[in-house]
């Protein structure tokens, strides 16, 4: 048995997941919007049940799936998260006003290459959940970190992207740069030392990177 035959076997088994849930899932696939698969989200899910995070920042919104469902995990989870396109924010506004989520879900438009300072305003974050252009990853991790709890966990997606980032001569040219970047993070992520950090690939790649427990003396 390959590896797709696995994904398709797990995705095939029957779920019980709410209309607006397979509705979202049905609308991003229609649009091209890249949410998070059916196996990257159930483990994000479960993650969440495991660490009970009470604050959670996301970057990168899209239609507001992943957050919408981080919720469905702990249904009194908060989330800040920041999104730059206009027309995805807005469609991540409507889809929180209909799920009633608006007091739990703060959207940010902007880029979050700049927002860091007035993200540390909202104070610490359990979980931050790093979803947007997979060339900044370390940009976002660097500028973002400081708003991490204690124990605080980071959780980064794509960082696999399709299986490129392990055969980066089999991705297509245009892809080629942001898959070498993506490669160079996941380096730069397993030797930091200040967490500890583990890659799993199940959706598009996840890594769960937990902080230290104290600040490492070298
Ligand atoms: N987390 C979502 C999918 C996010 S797709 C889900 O799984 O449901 C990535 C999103 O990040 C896109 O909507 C894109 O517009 C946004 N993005 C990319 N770079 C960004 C940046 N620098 N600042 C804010 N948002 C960004
Ligand atoms: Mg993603």
């Amino acid at each position: 048995m390959n590896e797709s035959q696995l994904i398709h076997y797990l995705d095939s088994l029957p779920k019980q997941e709410p209309a607006w849930v397979k509705q979202m899932q049905h609308d991003a696939q229609k649009d091209h919007v890249p949410i998070m698969d059916i196996q990257g989200i159930a483990l994000l899910q479960q993650l969440i049940r495991l660490y009970q995070p009470q604050k959670l920042l996301e970057i990168g919104t899209a239609i507001g799936y992943s957050a919408l469902r981080m919720i469905e995990a702990k249904n009194n989870l908060e989330i800040v998260t920041i999104e730059r396109d206009q027309a995805m924010y807005q469609r991540a506004m409507d889809h929180i006003v209909d799920q009633g989520r608006q007091a739990q879900i703060e959207v940010i438009l902007g880029d979050a290459l700049e927002l860091a300072v007035e993200t540390k305003t909202k104070g610490k974050f359990d979980m931050i959940f790093i979803d947007a252009a997979k060339g900044q990853y370390r940009r976002f991790f660097e500028l973002y970190e400081g708003t991490l709890s204690k124990n605080g966990v980071i959780i980064t997606d794509n960082v696999l992207f399709h299986g490129y980032v392990a055969n980066p001569d089999g991705a297509p040219k245009r892809l080629r740069n942001m898959v070498k970047k993506i490669d160079a993070y996941n380096r730069w992520l397993l030797q930091h030392q200040g967490y500890d950090t583990v890659i799993l690939p199940i959706g598009d790649g996840i890594a769960i990177s937990i902080k230290r427990e104290n600040d490492y003396i070298s």
